[in-house]
């Protein structure tokens, strides 16, 4: 057993509450390769901002769990080594199996998450109070879902939505004892975030669902699946050296950002982190067409990573220098 507090990680607890208080989010950023966590790093000490790390239960399989514990440990190095005061959690994202998160938690995460929302309401609450009870003599915090997202994303996948019961959430949260919860208001796992109803428009998030829910957990920090933008800079880019992404669709950054200043305290972000490293990698080697060198698109990934994070803080998030 390795604890979080050995890698000089922090639990959600505070910073959810300060992000709760302040009107901001605490971006969420999945990573799946070495050069993404070091953007992520990288973007946070340049901005001071907090930021939960996630890894899902399919990245920990493929890469290793050993590598996700020692990659995330080398970069609370280099935040030391900046003198950087920010802090991080590391969080398991979409943990379906109460095993996922035995052996997250064992490994070093701060916090876990169990989708239990595919299930009947009552096994939901039974699997996410048996992960709770395991999570908190180890001050692991525990994230619950209620409400389906579409779209795939690593094993999770669903080709329907179903919003989240703002009637629902309060037995939920009192009952499983989770210390935050996702939901779900319109937004999609995937590139394609948001579907055209029947007259080709894009419905905005259902932000009147998200204040039913805050009002029915007051001070309780909420947290956003799905909810890249999908920059079509990137679309473009990726489309023009080669790629072929069609319907591509995000949820407008001005949205993003309205929940961000609401109950919602931490907003994931896995697709726009893909999308900038895949166009920046395609265009390095549509211009270097004689290269076998990987660092020519590592290194361009790497760099489009870093700006899309500090956009994100920056314009979405309102996490700078909230440390
Ligand atoms: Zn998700």
């Amino acid at each position: 057993m390795v604890s979080f507090q050995e890698l000089g990680l922090v639990n959600t607890k505070e910073l959810f509450r300060k992000a709760y208080d302040g009107g901001y989010a605490v971006p969420a950023f999945n990573f799946v390769f070495t050069e993404q966590l070091q953007a992520i790093i990288d973007a946070c000490i340049e901005l001071q901002s907090p930021v939960i790390i996630q890894a899902s239960a399919h990245t920990c399989e493929n890469m290793g769990i050993e590598y996700v514990r020692h990659l995330v440990s080398a970069s609370m190095e280099r935040v030391a080594a900046k003198n950087s005061p920010i802090q991080v959690a590391l969080n398991l994202d979409h943990g379906l199996r109460f095993e996922d998160c035995k052996r997250c938690i064992e490994n070093g995460f701060s916090s876990v998450m169990i989708d239990g929302s595919a299930k009947e309401f009552s096994e939901n609450i039974a699997i996410s109070r048996q992960v709770v009870e395991l999570a908190h003599p180890h001050h692991v915090c525990v994230e619950g879902e209620l409400g389906i997202l579409s779209g795939k994303e690593g094993e999770v996948s669903h080709s329907e939505s179903k919003y989240t019961d703002p009637k629902a959430v309060k037995e939920f949260v009192e009952a499983s004892g989770v210390d935050s919860l996702a939901i779900s208001i319109g937004s999609c796992h995937g590139v394609v975030k948001i579907v055209a109803d029947e007259d080709g428009n894009f419905p905005p998030l259902r932000f009147d669902i998200l204040k039913e829910i805050e009002e029915s957990l007051p001070g309780f920090p909420i947290v956003l699946h799905g909810s890249s933008c999908i920059y079509p800079e990137y679309v473009e880019m990726i489309n023009r050296h080669g790629g072929h992404l069609t319907a591509a669709q995000g949820i407008p950054e001005e949205q993003v950002k309205r929940a961000a200043e609401s109950a919602v305290c931490k907003i994931n972000v896995a697709s726009d982190g893909w999308i900038a490293a895949t166009a920046a990698a395609r265009k390095a080697l549509w211009e270097n067409p004689e290269t076998i060198d990987p660092r020519t698109f590592l290194k361009a990934s790497r760099a489009e990573m870093t700006r899309l994070y500090i956009r994100k803080i920056q314009q979405v998030m309102g996490s700078a220098g909230k440390c």
